[in-house]
């Protein structure tokens, strides 16, 4: 995936998102990878969870939507819907998507951090999280498609792997 989609979706004449052209890391930032969830007040409220990677050469943020607010009991797992790769300017943003615009609605910043990946495969990934209100070990596990264009995960507190 690449930024392609985000920018389709999108007329940045009307919408205060950012541009994808914003997406190198600036040199002066915290260590570790970014973390952050959005409150997205949309016709549905959803948190979009978003994570620093890599994706062919570019730094973009993978990005999940997830319904019910985030949980940091262990057993209570979250449905998150990938959406497409957003630019790594976006971890900043708050504010509002004009009507008629995709994603219509308010945006703010819900909490937010750095993680480390512990462990990274393609439909499983468990990272360590340190936030404000989300801390430790989270796991984001992708479940079966029946059709190539599900792209349904569970996120959910893992618990703490042993130390090694
Ligand atoms: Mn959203």
């Amino acid at each position: 995936m690449s930024l392609k989609q985000y920018k389709a979706k999108r007329d940045f004449t009307k919408t205060p998102e950012p541009r994808a052209e914003d997406h190198a890391p600036e040199k002066k930032k915290p260590k570790g990878l970014i973390y952050v969830i959005q409150e997205h007040h949309a016709s549905r409220l959803h948190y979009d969870l978003r994570l620093e990677a890599k994706e062919e050469k570019e730094t973009v943020l993978k990005s999940w939507a997830i319904p019910k607010e985030p949980s940091l009991e262990e057993g209570i797992k979250r449905l998150a819907v990938q959406t497409e790769d957003h630019p790594f300017s976006y971890r900043d943003f708050e504010g509002t998507i004009p009507k008629g615009e995709y994603g219509a609605g308010s945006v703010k910043i819900w909490d937010k951090g750095t993680y480390q990946p512990l462990e990274k495969e393609t439909s499983k990934w468990v990272i360590r999280i340190q936030g404000v209100k989300l801390q430790g070990a989270f796991a984001l596990i992708k479940l079966k498609a029946k059709d190539p264009k599900d792209k349904n995960w569970l996120f959910f507190k893992h618990k703490e792997p042993a130390e090694k």
